[in-house]
């Protein structure tokens, strides 16, 4: 196994392949720190991102996520074991050294993934030291596990970005090995309470490019009321090593990304049912 001490946990980029890095804590220790928050796992963080919220932000990837997307770029961070351990007290003294630069340039910490919600009790803690830093705070989720969170808990995220996958329940399945009942439910949940939403939509040709089911995550998305932007994100290939040196399946290793055409038409569906998209 790795020297984790040895282990930088900012990383250049979140494509870099870690596994095992947490197989050190004992199971016991697992269970104790997710019950409590006190610790969690994180596959490393990067700076400086301008794609993860508003603004230039530090983002956090956690490990642990019971999903699979067949387009995943980050199947490393399936395993909350594959993550580094760190208290909630070391994470918010890194944060806490970034935080001039991060209001200076409007940013703040986002939460990401793998799925923040898997250590609901550690992401509220430290979305909540963010918060009296006076950090602005965005999770990024695929809303599975919204229920753990209580109202109050919610409100120590500014900003959700939500990935909505695909609106039929049968393909989202088939896409994801889930339902997508959960994640339209956490929709409605912050439109009820106003809270800001920023959609995630991966577009895959022939997986995720039927503009029927499209125009219907529209519609979905533009009835809420709270939706600030979408964003399309055309498929690349850059997680396909990671499937490879994990030994997966990788059903795409084929799969080229969507012609700037069919993402036009993806955008122009979202602008029609008056969403802001790009
Ligand atoms: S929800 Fe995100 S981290 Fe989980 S499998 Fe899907 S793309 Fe990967």
């Amino acid at each position: 196994m790795a020297d984790v001490s040895t282990i930088a946990l900012e990383a250049k980029s979140p494509y870099e392949l870690r596994v095992h890095l947490g197989d050190a804590v004992p199971e016991q220790s697992v269970r104790e720190a997710l019950a409590s928050g006190d610790m969690g796992f994180l596959h490393s963080y990067t700076t400086g991102s301008t794609v993860d919220g508003p603004g230039v932000r530090l983002v956090a990837w956690t490990t642990g996520c019971q999903w699979r997307c067949q387009y995943c770029h980050n199947p490393d961070t399936w395993t909350m074991s594959n993550g580094i351990p760190i208290s909630v007290a070391k994470a918010t003294e890194t944060l806490s050294k970034y935080r001039h630069g991060l209001k200076a340039m409007a940013g703040g910490l986002t939460l990401s993934g793998g799925d923040p919600l898997m250590q609901h009790r550690f992401a509220v803690k430290l979305l909540a030291a963010a918060k009296s830093l006076g950090i602005h705070t965005t999770i990024e989720t695929n809303g599975a596990y919204h229920e753990k969170l209580s109202d109050a808990e919610l409100d120590v995220i500014d900003l959700v970005m939500l990935g909505i996958k695909t609106f039929d329940a049968r393909r989202h399945r088939a896409l994801t090995g889930q339902d997508n009942g959960p994640t339209l439910e956490f929709a409605r949940r912050l439109a009820a309470r106003r809270k800001p939403i920023w959609i995630r939509f991966v577009l895959v040709p022939g997986l995720t490019d039927d503009l029927e089911d499209l125009a219907r995550t529209a519609e979905f998305a533009a009835g809420l009321g709270n939706v600030e932007r979408v964003e399309v994100l055309p498929f690349h290939q850059l997680g396909r090593f990671k499937w490879e040196r994990l030994g997966l399946d990788y059903a795409l290793r084929d799969a080229a990304p969507p012609l700037q055409e069919l993402t036009e038409q993806a955008l122009t569906i979202l602008r029609q049912a008056g969403l802001k998209a790009f």
